[in-house]
């Protein structure tokens, strides 16, 4: 299995501090790197991650402010520099495509690879190797989406005892139980993967849901994921603020994720007024205490379920 780590490369929101970028995440699967948001400054960042601009093949754009897009132009303008051949796929709200080719039309530029951006506008799932992307609207004060990157599952353990006693020679018949093949012994009897395979195992699971009020979209999605970004950009304090902007307090976010029953809840999209976090964290754990609040490059390797 290949390993799969997250990185938040930027967890500020609206505007940028000197400790916190504006939003960007990334998610690294084996050698592919999926980036979800790309706030202004997010190609510095990713260098500053040494994540490598080859790797990466897809953007999920959550909505059209500019703190989660403004960072597009430049990145796209700096992997034309670096011999970029293979396509680049860009999933966002409706509206990114005119974005993009205004941006094209008004600065001359052509990359020298193909862009393919898909607009998005409910409920959504792309498939990838080994993993598919949900995407579902949220409650923001534009339209807004939550993505999902959930692995497949992958075969139970394979039992050699039972295989052993059903007579299944050792050899390449294995292997094809091991995929989930059905097989049939050279005297008749078929074996099924079931026979010889334990319960399946499951892929894991991270969403990435900025910004939104708490919303039982984000709960559904979320249901049960190893990892939830959620964004957390006040204190209970500005709580009526918070909402009112269409934005979540952090022990807000924390109620989403223990309804979720997550693994893990990363705060993200945190207002700049908050140098110190302590009190935040103070305020999420108390609802949902598997907390942390993103810093920007922090990474978080996830394990994949035995
Ligand atoms: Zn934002
Ligand atoms: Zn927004």
């Amino acid at each position: 299995m290949p390993n799969l780590r997250l990185i938040t490369l930027g967890t500020g929101g609206m505007i940028p501090s000197l400790d916190r970028s504006l939003p960007s995440t990334a998610m690294k699967r084996g050698g592919e790197v999926i980036l979800f948001d790309c706030g202004e400054g997010t190609q510095v960042q990713v260098m500053k991650a040494g994540i490598g601009f080859g790797g990466i093949e897809k953007i999920f754009i959550s909505h059209l402010h500019g703190d989660h897009i403004t960072g597009l132009p430049g990145f796209l303008m700096t992997l034309s520099q670096t011999n970029r051949q293979k396509s680049l796929y860009i999933f966002g709200p409706p509206g990114i495509k005119g974005f993009w080719k205004a941006l094209g039309r008004t600065l001359g530029f052509k990359t020298g690879y193909e862009v393919v951006i898909q607009e998005i506008e409910g409920d959504f799932q792309t498939e990838g190797n080994g993993y598919q992307i949900r995407a579902t609207p949220v409650d923001h004060t534009i339209f807004c989406l939550a993505y999902a990157l959930i692995e497949d599952d992958r075969p139970g353990k394979f039992d050699k005892g039972k295989a052993e006693n059903l007579e299944v020679p050792e050899g390449p018949l294995f292997g094809r139980l091991q995929r989930g093949e059905e097989i049939a012994l050279p005297g008749g009897l078929v074996v099924k993967p079931s026979d010889v395979l334990g319960p399946l195992r499951r892929g894991r699971k991270v969403v990435y849901a900025v910004d939104t009020r708490p919303c039982e979209e984000v709960v559904g999605l979320a249901q049960g994921a190893d990892v939830l970004v959620h964004e957390g950009v006040f204190g209970e304090e500005l709580k009526k603020e918070a909402n009112l902007r269409g934005h979540s307090t952090v022990a807000q976010a924390a109620e989403v994720a223990r309804r979720a029953g997550v693994g893990r809840l990363i705060l993200t999209h945190i207002s700049p007024r908050y140098k110190d976090v302590r009190g935040l964290l103070a305020e999420a754990r108390a609802v949902f205490p598997r907390t942390n609040i993103a810093r920007d490059l922090m990474e978080w390797e996830i394990p994949v379920h035995k």
